[in-house]
């Protein structure tokens, strides 16, 4: 096994652990997965993130062919989807976390977002987050509809599911899921009171200093 991959093993395994601790995870949801060269190493179907074994990983390449360990979890797809459509994304996070979730159930900001610009680092860490179509979990239609969207974006939320965020490193990716999980705490909180958002050349300025993605 290559350092990298043993690497990845470690990281996931106490990825997982802390996704449990920070309360992300409730009962066997979300399923977290890091890229190495052409293939993804990804949490097994069923298991609890707060028990993961670096030993006992689904190792897939991109096509989605089962190179080794225990089955993946039916929503590999999601995380095949952004590795496709963002070359530079190492890690993806996806998570069935309460805001999130609550979120997802509401009518999308816009188009291509489904919360506005509510705070500056929502803006600066996260950026426009589309809202992908409703459909069950490890649905093909649902991940390419996310691989095509016609948007830049490292997150999204899927609607009455979940979030699924993707970043250069498994670190970052957890960050921005904490940092979109507290926008979505904010979007929900303040729902239906018209809140007032930052102005589009506010977030903008915001997103072209910090590197994020902001086109609304
Ligand atoms: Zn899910």
């Amino acid at each position: 096994m290559s350092r990298s991959m043993a690497q990845a093993r470690t990281a996931l395994v106490a990825t997982g652990r802390e996704l449990v601790d920070l309360g992300l995870s409730p009962g066997t949801s979300g399923n977290i997965s890091v890229r190495v060269g052409d293939r993804m190493l990804i949490t097994p179907t069923n298991e609890s993130m707060g028990s993961l074994q670096e030993d006992r990983l689904a190792e897939l390449d991109l096509a989605g062919n089962h190179l080794s360990g225990p089955r993946p979890s039916k929503e590999f797809t999601l995380h095949r989807a952004f590795y496709r459509r963002s070359p530079e994304a190492r890690a993806v996070v996806h998570l069935h976390s309460v805001n999130a979730v609550a979120c997802a159930c509401l009518e999308p900001w816009s188009e291509v977002s489904a919360i506005g610009p509510i705070t500056p680092y929502f803006v600066m860490r996260v950026g426009q987050t589309p809202l992908i179509g409703y459909a069950p979990p490890g649905d093909i239609a649902q991940a390419d509809e996310l691989e095509a969207r016609d948007q830049p974006f490292r997150a999204a939320l899927l609607a009455n599911h979940g979030s699924v965020v993707a970043h250069t490193d498994l670190a970052s990716a957890v960050n921005t899921a904490v940092e979109l999980e507290e926008a979505c705490k904010l979007a929900v909180l303040t729902a239906g009171r018209s809140p007032r958002m930052l102005s589009h050349e506010q977030a903008v300025e915001l997103a072209v200093k910090y590197g994020s993605p902001w086109s609304t």
